[in-house]
């Protein structure tokens, strides 16, 4: 990222070849990198909804019916949906296989799918590529916080979906403000075309830098050449570092777990009785976060007696640091 700061290429030519680059690496037609997963979903709306060469839906209707309406599951509605709508479209909200057969018509322009939510939809991730392909209905899928596995970075595609979105900045750790786009040649190309550094698109609050393209398939590069069971052994050793240090305390119970879907790598949930310690999960969440050094956990909040610790970020010598902070905010002190 510092050699290509010093540089001054074109633009076009240095995404050109690092999007094939990274498809070639990944094992797909075509990528591109984006300034964020956001910036991929509103790229890839945008590749779906306006003809190749033309800056909005309107312009793009040319006398044919507007393609804004985007398909999506009821349950997938969520915060990054803006991103999809900042290129104009309706979002359609459908629960069932029938429902979203009947909501499909000539101003359907893409189908969106939540990897994440997979498994609590209604209609699969599987089931709703078969469609949208049979419909011949461009598809969409979030997999932002998706990786590992590395396999998503194809069998997404070979799935059915014709665009997948990633962060760059999540499990990929490449730079914090780039994302990854992936899929059909034609829809990469219309995307790109939609977006940075094109002056007159949608796309263009977006802006990736040089630094950021050159940043991000670096990144994919040595994620590629990780060892993914090292890894795992790795995480799972942090893990097991904490639970035994909160072992000790009898109060409190510490067990790992593996979310089944996104950051679906080894974490540890750390539970107590609340009435015996006396602290609620604003509490301990507020100790941790005021101490030193700050300490976050998951954005959980599902239950009020529990964190979850995840491991993955943490730098060599760090799990100790979280295992003696989580030990002393819900220790003795605190009524053990
Ligand atoms: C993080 C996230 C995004 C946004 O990703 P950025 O790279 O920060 O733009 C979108 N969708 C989902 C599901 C996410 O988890």
């Amino acid at each position: 990222m510092e050699d290509a700061s010093k540089q001054h290429v074109e633009i076009e030519e240095l995404q050109q070849v690092v999007g094939k680059r990274i498809a070639a690496l990944v094992g797909v037609e075509a990528a591109l990198v984006t300034s964020g997963c956001a910036a991929a979903l509103t790229l890839g709306t945008a590749a779906c909804v306006y003809a190749v060469d033309k800056s909005s839906l309107e312009e793009t209707s040319n006398g044919n019916v507007l393609k804004n309406q985007v398909i999506l599951q009821k349950s997938h509605r969520f915060s990054f949906d803006r991103a999809i709508q900042n290129v104009g479209v309706e979002l359609i909200e459908v629960e069932t296989v029938n429902e979203l057969n009947n909501a499909i018509n000539e101003r359907t322009g893409m189908l969106f799918f939540l990897n994440f939510l997979d498994n609590e939809s209604k209609i699969g991730r599987e089931e709703f590529a078969r469609i949208a392909n049979r419909k011949k209905i461009p598809a969409l899928i979030d997999a932002a916080a998706d990786l590992p596995p590395a396999r998503n970075l194809h069998i997404l595609v070979e799935m059915g979906y014709d665009l997948a979105a990633f962060s760059g900045g999540k499990g990929l750790c490449g730079p914090q403000s780039s994302g990854l786009l992936i899929g059909r040649k034609e829809l990469i190309k219309a995307a790109y075309l939609n977006g940075p550094p094109h002056e007159d698109s949608v796309g263009r609050i977006g802006k990736v830098s040089k630094e950021g393209i050159v940043g991000l398939l670096k990144a994919i590069e040595l994620y590629l050449q990780r060892d993914p069971a090292a890894d795992w052994r790795e995480w799972e050793h942090r893990v097991d570092l904490i639970r035994l240090t909160i072992d000790k305390l009898h109060t409190v119970r510490a067990e790992p777990f593996v979310p089944k879907i996104a950051n679906e790598v080894p974490h540890l949930a750390i539970s107590w009785d609340p009435q015996v310690l006396g602290l609620t999960r604003t509490d301990v969440v507020n100790a941790l976060r005021t101490g030193e050094p700050r300490i976050e956990v998951r954005p959980n909040e599902s239950n009020e007696s529990k964190i979850e610790i995840a491991v993955w970020m943490l730098q060599p010598g760090e799990a100790e640091i979280v295992a003696r902070r989580c030990f002393e905010v819900l220790g003795p002190k605190h009524g053990d």
